[in-house]
């Protein structure tokens, strides 16, 4: 068993984050790929849509067929800035220190975990599993590309014999959609339809949100 945890803001969350969960899930054949949305972001704006907003529009987003995929609330139940270090240490006191345990994020997120709270801390808790993202490339100097360089592992196989420490590019299909241009369209009155699922575009409308 092992498991695998994808964070974001999902504001709203789209057929890119879809796409990429369930390649994820298949590349590292977890039972549950735990789609984790942020209660309050550490380095961004407050988002326009609640937290229970974006994790009710997670939750159909991922609807029934989906089953590798969960949408999980922990970092909704915590107060103040949601760290993905405190999300760990909690996912790890769940599943115990055997279990393999993947964080999953895209390279534009990579570029600037050095602004994270105890970034050089996380691989104590998982493995870092990297997809490329078209205009991100790889830190080539300073202390995070070291950082990179002493845990990268090409081999996946080898990665999944532990249960942390190491990190790991793949290329999967990066979709060029964005929340943002998702919130933008829908506050210049354009259709979002099949950029995210049609429960996501319905719900939406109805809460009127991101007009
Ligand atoms: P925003 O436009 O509001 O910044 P976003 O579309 O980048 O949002 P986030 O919720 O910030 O989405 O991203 C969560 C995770 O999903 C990050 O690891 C990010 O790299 C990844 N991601 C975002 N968009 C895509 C995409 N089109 N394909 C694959 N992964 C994506």
């Amino acid at each position: 068993m092992s498991v695998a945890i994808f964070g974001g803001t999902f504001n709203p969350v789209h057929n890119g984050h879809l796409r990429i969960a369930i390649e994820l899930a298949e590349l590292l054949e977890v039972d549950s790929l735990r789609m984790i949305p942020c209660a309050l972001p550490a380095h961004r704006d407050v988002p326009s849509a609640s937290p229970q907003q974006r994790l009710e529009m997670l939750k159909l987003g991922i609807g029934e067929q989906a089953q590798r995929l969960l949408a999980d609330d922990i970092e909704l139940c915590r107060e103040g800035p949601s760290y993905t270090i405190d999300t760990l240490r909690e996912i790890r006191q769940q599943i115990g220190s055997q279990t393999p345990l993947f964080l999953c994020v895209g390279m534009d997120v990579l570029t600037t975990l050095d602004s994270w709270q105890d970034w050089q801390q996380l691989t104590d808790y998982c493995h870092l599993i990297v997809s490329s993202r078209p205009g991100y490339q790889i830190p080539k100097s300073g202390p995070l590309a070291d950082w990179i360089r002493q845990r990268l592992c090409d081999d996946l196989h080898e990665l999944k014999q532990s249960s942390t420490g190491r990190l790991h590019f793949c290329n999967l299909t990066m979709l060029a959609i964005s929340s943002t241009a998702i919130r933008n369209k829908v506050s210049a009155g354009e259709k979002i339809d099949y950029l995210t699922p049609a429960a996501v575009v319905n719900c939406i409308q109805q809460q009127h949100l991101y007009e």
